[in-house]
């Protein structure tokens, strides 16, 4: 059961759709405002106390008179409702008043992976191996339950703490749909560019596979420090993703394992056939390499040690392709 409180306009036109207990309560009777964590394309999010628990939460703030499209905010909240794992974003209550409507999330104290790997100067490929393998695992369960993300990207990967990277969370499904193979509603181009799909941008069908090559670009970004699509200007990003014309001399230069290049190599292809779906990514061999050959691997390559400074990583243009 999700308790939504407040009851107003837009919880009211979704009480028949939804199973809910609405509550007239008031957020700022129950939390209390410690600092701003992070902004996004659609709301404010701040870290908060909550009186009733003594307890930490972050709450997803959106401005009533901002939201153009309700309909995708009520698709936010229903998808979050259903997904309960411990790699994915969850939802404590929701709330609404005369002005904003507040969702209660859990707090992830390790802010955005995309600051995380901004800060720290190298990680090993065995770094690289077990986030990317909990990620796909995340995403296996997401799309286990008919869910799409479609905005897979470092910003809305969350870490419950800095000292480890690998232990991510999967937030921000202000994107995301259920996937229903007749609708038109899941075809709509959305996402971000440098990140997003071929086929999403060349207007074409899709499905699951959408978020498994936004995996790639990720996987990309941490093993060359340098993304798949960049360009001088924003023209070029968007013309080097549509064609997906991915820059592989940056993954020839960083000296990483021969799977490690067939993996990412894999997850970018970018025709969805023959791109593996999140359960078939996880049986690749990267994943299986017998521990010695890993530590050979890291010895015997001393002088080019497969490390990578994510500092000099140009920042990405992102252009958010609204709905
Ligand atoms: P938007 O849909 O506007 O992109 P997000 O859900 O991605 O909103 O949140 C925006 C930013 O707020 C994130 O990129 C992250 O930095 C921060 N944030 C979101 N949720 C949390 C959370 N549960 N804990 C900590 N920070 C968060
Ligand atoms: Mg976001």
């Amino acid at each position: 059961t999700l308790y939504l409180y407040g009851c107003k306009d837009i919880i009211e036109e979704w009480y028949s759709y939804i199973k809910i207990y609405t509550i007239q309560n008031d957020f700022r009777m129950n939390y209390d405002f410690i600092k701003l964590t992070g902004k996004g394309a659609h709301a404010k999010v701040y870290k908060v106390y909550c009186k009733r628990d003594n307890q930490i939460y972050a709450v997803k703030v959106f401005k009533k008179k901002n939201i153009n499209n309700k309909f995708g905010l009520f698709k936010e909240i229903q998808i979050l409702r259903q997904l309960q794992h411990k790699n994915v974003i969850r939802l404590n209550e929701v709330y609404e008043n005369a002005k904003h409507l507040y969702l209660i999330l859990d707090y992830l104290a390790g802010g955005e992976l995309l600051s995380a790997i901004s800060q720290t100067e190298v990680y090993s490929e065995t770094v690289v191996q077990e986030l990317i393998q909990n990620l796909l695992i995340a995403l296996d369960y997401i799309h286990q339950n008919k869910i799409l993300h479609r905005d897979i990207k470092p910003q809305n990967l969350l870490l419950r703490s800095l000292n480890n990277i690998t232990d991510l969370v999967i937030a921000d499904f202000g994107l995301s749909d259920e996937y229903n193979c007749k609708g038109e509603y899941i075809f709509q181009k959305c996402g971000t560019i440098g990140y997003i799909a071929p086929e999403i941008l060349r207007n074409e069908i899709y499905d699951y596979k959408v978020d498994i090559f936004s995996v790639g670009v990720i996987m990309f970004m941490l093993l060359t420090d340098s993304s798949p699509f960049d360009g001088k200007n924003t023209d070029e990003v968007i013309t080097n993703n549509f064609y997906c014309k991915i820059n592989f001399e940056q993954l020839t230069k960083s000296k990483i394992s021969t799977h490690a290049y067939d993996f990412v190599k894999l997850l970018l292809e970018q025709n969805p056939n023959l791109r593996p779906t999140a359960q078939e990514a996880l049986k690749h061999d990267w994943f299986y390499l017998p521990k010695m050959e890993t530590l050979q691997f890291f010895s015997l390559s001393l002088k080019n040690i497969p490390l990578f400074n994510i500092k000099k990583r140009p920042q990405l243009q992102q252009i958010l392709i609204s709905q």
